[in-house]
């Protein structure tokens, strides 16, 4: 009764007692997906500052093992956000990587899609896909002033992992 009550296929009221809720398989399947959070399948973010020049943004990169940088200003406030092919963009003019800070080659602020912890991971989904893009920086906004500060990540690799954990039946 526990397993059926917990799973959505019975419900229970005082004075009725037990009934079946009517849900399907696929019903409850669809509302455990909406149900989940961004603060459950988040990474930890990995962060540039715009004055780091393009050079130190690709070997961060590469270290880091990620695709995508977020970007910072001098108050660790989100300032932009940099792609791997934004970085290869720049390699391909004639300036010295060395000297192009990231703060000129990013996408930045308002521009950035950005998300907060407590968002429901199937709505950072279809962000993901309408505008094309690899992931999103998870914020909270800086108490009592303007900006927000980067607090994790979510991509698509986090999204592919929570369908593994569906298929296994190993979601929270
Ligand atoms: P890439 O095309 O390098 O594999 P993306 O598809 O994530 O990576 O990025 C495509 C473009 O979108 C890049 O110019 C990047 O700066 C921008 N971009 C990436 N993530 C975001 C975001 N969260 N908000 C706004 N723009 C973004």
């Amino acid at each position: 009764m526990a397993i059926l009550t917990m799973s959505g296929y019975l419900d229970a009221r005082p004075r009725v007692g037990y009934f079946y809720t009517g849900k399907t398989n696929a019903h409850i399947l669809s509302e455990k997906v909406k149900s989940i959070t961004v603060d459950h399948y988040k990474s930890r973010p990995v962060v540039v500052n715009e004055a780091s020049s393009v050079y130190e943004a690709i070997t961060t990169m590469f270290l880091e093992d990620v695709g995508t940088l977020f970007v910072v200003d001098k108050l660790a406030t989100l300032s932009g956000v940099v792609s791997r092919k934004d970085l290869l963009r720049a390699s391909l003019g004639q300036h010295s990587l060395e000297t192009i800070p990231v703060g000129v080659i990013m996408t930045r602020m308002p521009n950035v899609t950005f998300c907060e912890e407590s968002d429901f991971i199937i709505d950072i989904a279809k962000k993901l896909i309408t505008k094309q893009i690899d992931g999103l920086p998870i914020v909270k906004k800086v108490p009592h002033g303007s900006g927000y500060e980067v607090t994790g990540r979510i991509t698509k690799t986090n999204i592919t992992s929570l369908l593994v954990d569906l298929a296994n039946n190993e979601t929270i």
